[in-house]
């Protein structure tokens, strides 16, 4: 009754890169092999809980490898929760899993160079065997009423069969015939120096039997499991080695690269829970997306109850990796409990406020971590800044925007500081891009103050930006909108301004009269000084940023006329109010109109006129 079947493509694509890659650490096979274990044994306890039929009384779970150098294989054996015909179909030979199709994409993007890690991070680690072996035989009973015995097998060469079983206790039997040249996993000597390094924390106890070995060859030691099985959490902070943390981040986590910061909780009193937390240096692009799936892994009391528990942080801070292990919550705990659990939520907010205070602590005393986080994942700050009121004042100490005058991430504290006497407001802007802020025209008159302004270029930057008005009550006042207010005597620029308004009225007045459909008003600036004019807004206006982004969404965004300021110490705009060519000044006012747009980011209202009138300015 065997029946033979073709792997899927992208499967048989994935096999051949892991089989002919030059990979030298094929050893992590056995760390993926044992974490498979580990993980049916975790779910053969979780679903013993509800399912009496799982496990009628509790057995002793445990992981056995068997060696045996004769006839080059390894097998690997778990009592864990096993796999039924069905399954095991879905499991090891089609793209059910999401994961193989992601990972074989990243292996032709040419990031092959990092397997291990990629392996574990799209979780196709059981395919890490055909790296050292050149056949796979995996032996399976479901835990459970009803389940029979089956067997799967493969060359790894495109094709796999399925067979009755040999089992007749629950549970897997990995049996790998090694390759040529891989012998070496038979030494008892090397399965136990993997084992240390990879899985010593894995709950279980592993054990080894060297098959053909004399009994008077045997170590005193050697029945004792291969592991200390102490989850890393519960072990004392001043025994474990950074190398740990990181290690747990990559090969438990599937964390990529270095951890930024390694946070080790535990708390007692209370509120009792065990966590590891860990902040990256980066995240792939996919995380910036809110509906990302994730959040820290649950054990309880030893009992693993899942990973990617989103109850366990807010979603800004889904950019965090790592464990927590409660022993306040019961055991038979469900995801559908954990929803509006009170222990759940006081974990989440104690979680949240250790990362603020790790990342406030990584401002004051390594500024350079801290520029590179801001650079890598300072969004994820500014979200939760919208969204979490809860933590938004520490959260608003911890923002950093790139200024004006060395474009260096700056703290709006940082910028309060340095605010030279007089300056009554913090300045800030919205723009596309640095550049484009650098260079706007609306800049200008702070400039000539010697004044410092705050850039808000990232989308979300511009999304929050209408939630920024004060700060530590001086008010944030952005450069683009309203009356700057720049004058000390505040009466003498007032009648200034109006003797201006007054001179150039006939001139504001034809020119608003001919763009009308775009411009609500026309106005004599107090804002520029070397630029021609400029385009503003009301406070309380969707910046053009935002706008362009809604548009792009495909929102509808009602139309709203702008302020054109007009500078009237500008040549053009003297040469402007003294014509008396009506077509000449017609022209002049749409070419003025159109720098506007320009320079703030947008597109004149007719791109085509616009450059017909620049060509015969040329000419
Ligand atoms: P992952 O562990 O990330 O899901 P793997 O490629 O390591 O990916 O394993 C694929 C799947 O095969 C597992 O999700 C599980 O369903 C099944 N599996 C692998 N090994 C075992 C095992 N020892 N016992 C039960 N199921 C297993
Ligand atoms: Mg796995």
């Amino acid at each position: 009754m065997a029946k033979t079947c073709a792997f899927k493509a992208e499967i048989r694509q994935m096999l051949d890169l892991v089989i002919h890659s030059l990979y030298s650490k094929k050893e992590i096979f056995l760390r993926e092999l044992i974490s498979n274990a580990s993980d049916a044994i975790d779910r053969a306890k979780y679903l013993a809980l509800t399912d009496k039929s799982i496990a009628p009384e509790a057995p002793e779970w445990k992981i056995l490898l068997t060696a045996d150098s004769e006839t080059h294989t390894l097998v690997i054996e778990d009592n864990g929760v096993g796999m039924s015909a069905e399954e095991m179909e879905d499991a090891l030979g089609t793209i059910a899993k999401s994961g193989s199709k992601a990972f074989a994409e990243a292996l032709k993007k040419g990031e092959e160079t990092n397997i291990p890690e990629l392996i574990g991070k799209f979780g196709v680690g059981f395919y890490a065997a055909f790296m050292v072996a050149d056949c796979v035989m995996v032996d399976s009973l479901r835990r459970g009423e009803g389940s029979s015995a089956v067997r799967w097998m493969s060359t790894g060469d495109g094709e796999y069969t399925m067979d009755e079983g040999a089992r007749t206790t629950p549970g897997t039997t990995i049996s790998l015939h090694l390759r040529e040249g891989m012998d070496d996993y038979t030494s008892g000597w090397t399965l136990r120096d993997l084992v240390r390094r990879y899985s010593d924390f894995i709950a279980y106890p592993i054990h080894l039997v060297e098959v053909g070995k004399k009994e008077e060859a045997k170590q005193p030691d050697e029945d004792k499991p291969l592991n200390t099985m102490v989850a890393l959490w519960k072990r004392a902070k001043s025994d474990v080695k950074p190398e740990e943390y990181e290690a747990f981040y990559r090969q438990t986590l599937h964390g990529a690269g270095e951890p930024m910061r390694s946070l080790h909780i535990v708390t007692e009193g209370t509120l009792e829970y065990r966590a590891l937390i860990f902040i990256p240096k980066s995240v792939g692009m996919e995380m910036m997306m809110p509906g990302k799936k994730h959040g820290l892994s649950l054990y309880v009391r030893n009992v693993f109850i899942g990973d990617e528990v989103e109850e366990l942080v807010p979603s800004w801070l889904r950019f965090i990796k790592g464990v927590v292990d409660s022993s306040d919550l019961p055991l038979n705990v469900s995801r559908e409990m954990l929803q509006d659990d009170a222990i759940i939520r006081k974990i989440r907010n104690d979680v949240t406020n250790r990362v603020l205070k790790a990342l406030a602590e990584m401002a004051k005393e390594k500024p350079e971590d801290y520029v590179t986080f801001t650079a890598a994942l300072g969004d994820f700050l500014k979200e939760g800044y919208h969204s979490d009121w809860e933590h938004r004042e520490k959260l608003q100490e911890l923002l950093r925007f790139r200024n004006l005058k060395d474009e260096a991430y700056t703290s709006l504290k940082a910028y309060k500081e340095a605010m030279p006497e007089g300056q009554k407001a913090i300045y800030m802007l919205t723009a596309d891009t640095l550049q484009a802020a650098k260079h706007s025209p609306c800049l200008e008159a702070l400039k000539a103050k010697g004044y410092d302004v705050l850039f808000l270029t990232t989308p979300v930057d511009q999304f929050i930006a209408t939630e920024f008005y004060e700060y530590d009550k001086t008010p944030i006042v952005f450069a683009d909108k309203g009356d700057l207010k720049l004058e000390d005597d505040e009466a003498a620029a007032k009648e200034k301004q109006e003797a201006a308004e007054k001179e150039y009225k006939a001139l504001t007045e034809s020119i608003t009269k001919q763009l009308e459909a775009t411009v609500r008003e026309v106005r004599v600036s107090t804002r520029l000084t070397d630029s021609a004019c400029c385009l503003v807004q009301d406070p309380q206006a969707l910046n053009p940023a935002m706008r362009r982004m809604m548009e792009a969404m495909g929102q509808s965004v009602p139309e709203e006329k702008r302020i054109l300021e007009i500078n009237p110490t500008h040549p053009l705009i003297q040469t402007l109010a003294q014509t008396t060519d009506e077509t000449k000044r017609a022209d002049t006012i749409d070419l003025l109109y159109g720098q506007a747009c320009l320079a703030e980011g947008s597109l004149p209202p007719d791109p085509v006129r616009f450059n017909a009138l620049v060509a015969a300015l040329m000419q």
